[in-house]
C-alpha cells in the first residue's frame, strides 16, 4: 500500500535520527525532565529561548494542553472551518464551546467572522489542513489587535515552504504556535511537537502536565535532527513542493482543480470522495476522503511524495473516478 493519507515525509527520516535509534540507550532511566536539551536545540531552530518553547508527545499533546491550560469550560473557541479534525474534539472534550467560521468564497479565513465571535481562543492551522492554504501574518496580527483573545497558529506543514508566524510573537504575548516533528523532519511514530510563545503562555502550558511528555528516544532522535538533519529535511520539503506541484498540473490536464497548498499535500475537490477513495484504496494507493467539507463538499486529499507514486496515485484515481462515475448526489457545489 503507497500510504498518501497522513501527510508525513514519504522520503523517512533524517539519517542523523536513524543513526542514534540504532544506539544502545538506558530505557531504565527517566527522560531528561521538560526536555530542556531539545528546548535548547530548538531555540537556534525557532531563534526564541528555552523559556518560550514547550515540548509535547506530539503537537497534538501540546494544542490539548493549550486548551486545558489557557481556556475554563464554557469559553468559545473560534475554528475556521474547514479545519485540523482533531481540534474541535480536543476543544469539546475540555468543555470549550466550538464556534465554526466558514470560509471566503477562495477557501482562506474570514477574518471578519472570527473577530466578531468575540472568542477567548482563536484556532488557525497555517498551512491549514486540510486545505493546505495559508493565512497571512497580517491576518493573524489583525486578529490579535481586534479581540482579547489568545491565538493559536498550527504551523504542522511550515517547514514545507517556510511561512511562519513566528515573526509576530515579540509583537503579542497572546499568540502560541505549534510545531511538529512529525511531517517535513519524518518522526510521527516519535510523538514530538512543541509550542513557541511568550513566557506566561509556555510557562502556563507547562504547568498543567508532568515534566516527562517526550520520551528520552525521541528527544535524542529530534535533537538529532536539528543539529544534523535540518538539510536533510530542506531537501527532502523542496523534492515534496516539486512533486505537489508536478502532481497539481497533471490533475489540473485531467480537469481537477486542486486548491493552491503551500503544504506537502493537495485537496482536490471530488464529488463522491469516500467512495473514490476507496476504489484507489483497493489499487494500493490510500488517499484520504474528506464529505462535505465547507464551503468546498467531497474532496480527496494526497500527499505529495516521490515521483512513482504520484503517478501510481493518477492512475488508481483516473480508474476510480471511471468506476465510481454513476454515483450522484454528492455535495461538490455546497
Ligand atoms: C498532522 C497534524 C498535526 C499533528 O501533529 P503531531 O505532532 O503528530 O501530533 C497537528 N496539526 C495539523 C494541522 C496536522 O495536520
Amino acid at each position: 500500500m503507497i500510504d498518501l493519507s497522513e501527510n508525513t515525509n514519504r522520503w523517512g527520516m533524517p539519517p542523523a535520527s536513524r543513526r542514534v535509534l540504532l544506539e544502545p540507550g538506558l530505557t531504565s532511566a527517566y527522560p531528561e525532565a521538560n526536555a530542556l536539551s531539545l528546548r535548547r536545540a530548538l531555540a537556534g531552530y525557532v531563534n526564541a529561548p528555552p523559556e518560550q518553547i514547550v515540548c509535547g508527545c506530539g503537537s497534538d499533546d501540546v494544542l490539548d494542553a493549550a486548551l486545558t491550560a489557557l481556556a475554563r469550560p464554557g469559553d468559545l473557541i473560534a475554528i475556521p472551518e474547514p479545519t485540523f479534525r482533531m481540534m474541535p474534539l480536543f476543544a469539546r472534550a475540555r468543555g470549550l464551546i466550538v464556534a465554526p467560521t466558514a470560509p471566503r468564497a477562495d477557501f482562506g479565513v474570514d477574518v471578519d467572522a472570527v473577530i466578531a465571535c468575540r472568542p477567548r481562543l482563536v484556532y488557525i492551522a497555517s498551512p491549514g489542513n486540510p486545505t493546505g492554504l495559508t493565512t497571512p501574518a497580517e491576518d493573524i496580527d489583525r486578529i490579535l489587535r481586534e479581540t482579547n483573545a489568545i491565538v493559536i497558529v498550527d504551523e504542522a506543514y511550515a517547514e514545507f515552504e517556510g511561512v511562519t508566524v513566528l515573526d509576530l510573537l515579540p509583537r503579542s504575548s497572546r499568540l502560541l504556535v505549534t510545531r511538529t516533528f512529525s511531517k517535513a523532519f519524518g518522526l510521527a511514530a516519535l510523538r514530538v511537537g512543541y509550542a513557541v510563545g511568550s513566557p506566561e503562555l509556555v510557562a502556563a502550558v507547562a504547568a498543567v502536565r508532568g515534566p516527562y511528555q517526550v520520551n528520552s528516544l525521541a528527544a535524542r532522535a529530534a535533537i538529532a535532527a536539528l543539529e544534523e538533519g535540518v538539510s536533510w529535511m530542506r531537501q527532502t520539503a523542496g523534492y515534496a513542493v516539486h512533486s505537489r506541484d508536478v502532481l497539481a498540473r497533471e490533475l489540473l490536464t485531467a480537469g481537477r482543480q486542486a486548491l493552491a497548498s503551500r503544504a506537502n499535500f493537495l485537496l482536490v475537490p471530488l464529488a463522491g470522495a469516500p467512495r473514490v477513495a476507496e476504489l484507489m484504496r483497493r489499487d494500493g494507493v490510500a488517499v484520504r476522503a474528506f464529505a462535505d467539507l465547507a464551503g468546498i463538499g467531497d474532496a480527496i486529499r494526497i500527499t505529495a511524495g516521490p515521483w512513482p507514486e504520484m503517478e501510481a496515485a493518477l492512475l488508481a484515481l483516473a480508474s476510480a473516478t471511471t468506476e465510481a462515475a454513476p454515483v450522484t448526489g454528492s455535495s461538490a457545489c455546497a
